[in-house]
């Protein structure tokens, strides 16, 4: 199952949000990521990848359910 459908749509303008990440010049894992509304451009900001894209996920989804009322 890919991850990003869990993120749910865009709180401002209801677009498809999608996982980016950071990146060490030579690094084959991640350093950061975020979620970011491929429409807007809105997202949260780069969190370290210590724990993978599940803290983004989850910062992402609480606030679309904040603003989403
Ligand atoms: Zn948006």
């Amino acid at each position: 199952m890919n991850v990003t459908d869990e993120l749910r749509p865009c709180p401002f303008c209801g677009g498809k949000a999608r996982i980016k990440h950071l990146y060490y010049v030579d690094g084959d894992d991640p350093t950061h990521s975020k979620v970011e509304c491929g429409t807007c451009h809105i997202g949260t900001t780069y969190y370290v990848y210590q724990y993978g894209d599940r803290n983004v996920i989850d910062i992402w989804n609480r606030r679309s359910d904040e603003l989403d009322r």
